[in-house]
């Protein structure tokens, strides 16, 4: 099986810099098209180096950092000089309110924070010095807008040596679930996690990430940023999601490659059709972070004429678990999430017995590995919940693996509908009802019910208003899945509430079902 590389993040930069010296590693996503500054890999790896020196002005190698901004080539170097500096790098969602920042400032112990000074129209200076006062062990505070006089007071000098064992980030889970626990990362899981998966695609020099993933999250900084930097590829940060701005950068940047959440790729293939753009330089997209309807990869195949890749796994594992080989002549591989990357180990088993389920059988997933977390910092109890003494991370999402070790997902526990004593598991009738031409997206939710203990809702989007009612999605359904699983109630919205990184927060739609 591939080895793993024993390398501090850090290392990894400076090895890139090495093989790839003036290749283009890093591009300004930006929309105006004039201002996209560029960085090569020597430029990025003299420019982390700097950052390291100046971050070691304030803090202590082991510290905790803060980072708290939108995408922007910024958070690269940030990430790195932090690596570098031997500093743990606490990944903050630009999009939290007030308490749920002093919330985990305070949770990771975070001796300081960078933080971009304006984000969509809010000023995030003013609102950490509103929680300040509540944080005495915050001492440092470093604007953006002051990273240059920052980063010019940088003295000269040696860099710590950093173990791959070593905590490089801790990563608050997105909140799909409510409560953010900080997932405590290592070099050796993020930095192996990226470059398995940028191997597996079969990333390399030449290829061009357009990136969309929030920085704060794996699928950002590691899988895109790691995966692009070991393997030698460019990097194009874009500032944030708009499915205008990701074409006109295939377009204009001649991407080549893309990790998204299927929600983003359905807005990509809306505006495709309505403002068709050059793609011909697009080659692969990989799908994963929630459910993917075999209905979309298919779609990307045919309209985008882009090869599909799936991946499953989530924070706590750096993230990947498993992968789809592309061009594996898997008969049903829409349908699965791929196999257990190398040096990974993915079980499935009963989550009331914790025995290992039959081959094909349903149960929860596990996984064991390198890039496992070493826990959640500061909660033992939850910790322990989520590894057990053998090292297996459960998931708590539901699949079934086959005879070639291939899985599939089919939801999380928690998510799983109950009614009258039947389990349903969402994914399936979403996937069903989105091959009806009138749905543009669905998310389905079990509703607590008197007589039946949950009932199934679908919350739908529709191409255009009307374009579909109950009763036909309700007889559209019956032709396909079981009468237990069809939706009695429908909710026709004009978007979801999602995550920062477009995942559907199901919590929240129930919340609002069950009140409304
Ligand atoms: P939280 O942990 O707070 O719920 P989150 O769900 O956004 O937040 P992540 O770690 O990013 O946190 O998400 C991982 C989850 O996303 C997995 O546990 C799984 O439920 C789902 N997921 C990831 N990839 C896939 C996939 N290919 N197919 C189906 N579900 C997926």
């Amino acid at each position: 099986s591939v080895p793993l590389i024993e390398e501090p993040v850090g290392q990894a930069l400076l090895r890139a810099a090495h093989l790839y010296g003036d290749a283009l590693a890093l591009i300004d996503g930006q929309v105006d098209r004039g201002a996209r500054r560029r960085w090569t890999f020597n430029e990025l790896a003299a420019g982390a180096q700097r950052v390291a020196r100046a971050l070691l002005r304030h803090f202590e190698p082991g510290q905790h950092v803060a980072v708290w901004a939108g995408n922007r080539p910024e958070w690269a170097l940030i990430e790195y000089g932090a690596a570098l500096a031997g500093l743990v790098l606490v990944t903050v969602n630009p999009a939290y309110l007030a308490q749920e920042l002093a919330y985990v400032l305070e949770q990771s112990q975070a001796s300081g924070i960078i933080v971009q000074d304006h984000y969509r129209g809010r000023d995030l200076c003013d609102l950490i010095d509103s929680v300040r006062p509540a944080l005495p062990r915050l001492r440092h505070v470093i604007p953006l807008s002051t990273w240059d006089a920052f980063l010019a007071a940088a003295p000269d000098g040696t860099l710590p040596p950093v173990s791959p064992d070593a905590v490089a980030q801790i990563q608050y889970t997105s909140g799909t679930t409510g409560f953010p626990k900080g997932a405590c990362l290592t070099h050796r899981g993020l930095a192996n996690n990226g470059r398995l998966y940028a191997q597996t695609i079969g990333a390399g020099p030449g290829d061009i990430w357009i990136n969309a993933m929030p920085m704060f999250h794996t699928a950002g900084c590691g899988l895109a940023t790691l995966g692009a930097l070991q393997t030698g590829g460019t990097q194009v940060m874009a500032p944030g999601f708009d499915a205008g701005l990701m074409l006109d950068l295939f377009e204009q940047e001649r991407g080549t490659t893309m990790i998204c959440v299927p929600t983003m790729l359905i807005r990509m293939l809306e505006e495709q059709a309505r403002n068709p753009r050059d793609l011909s330089s697009w080659r692969l997209v990989t799908l994963g972070g929630a459910p993917v309807p075999p209905e979309l990869a298919r779609d990307a195949e045919t309209i985008l004429g882009v090869k599909v890749a799936i991946g499953f796994g989530q924070t706590e594992a750096s993230p990947y678990l498993t992968h789809t080989a592309v061009d594996d002549g898997h008969p049903a591989w829409v349908e699965t999430v791929g196999r257990p990357l190398p040096q990974t180990e993915v079980k499935i088993i009963d989550p009331e017995t914790g025995d290992i389920v039959p081959l094909g059988a349903t149960g929860e997933i596990c996984g064991r590995g390198y890039g496992i977390m070493t826990g959640y910092h500061n909660a033992p109890d939850a910790t322990a919940a989520a590894i057990d003494a053998d090292g297996w991370l459960h998931t708590g999402d539901i699949g079934s693996m086959d005879g070639q070790g291939y899985c599939r997902v089919l939801g999380r526990l928690r998510d799983m509908i109950i009614r009258g004593g039947e389990n349903i598991y969402p994914r399936e009738v979403e996937d069903v009802l989105m091959t009806h031409p009138a749905i543009r997206d669905v998310a389905v939710v079990g509703l607590p019910d008197r007589d039946m203990g949950e009932s199934v809702a679908a919350c739908v989007l529709l191409t255009a208003p009307g374009a579909a009612d109950p009763t036909g999605l309700e007889a559209f359904c019956r032709e396909r899945l079981a009468g237990y699983k069809v939706p009695r109630r429908w909710h026709f919205m004009d978007a979801f509430p999602q995550t920062a990184s477009g995942k559907v927060q199901k919590y929240v739609l129930r919340d609002l079902l069950s009140n409304g």
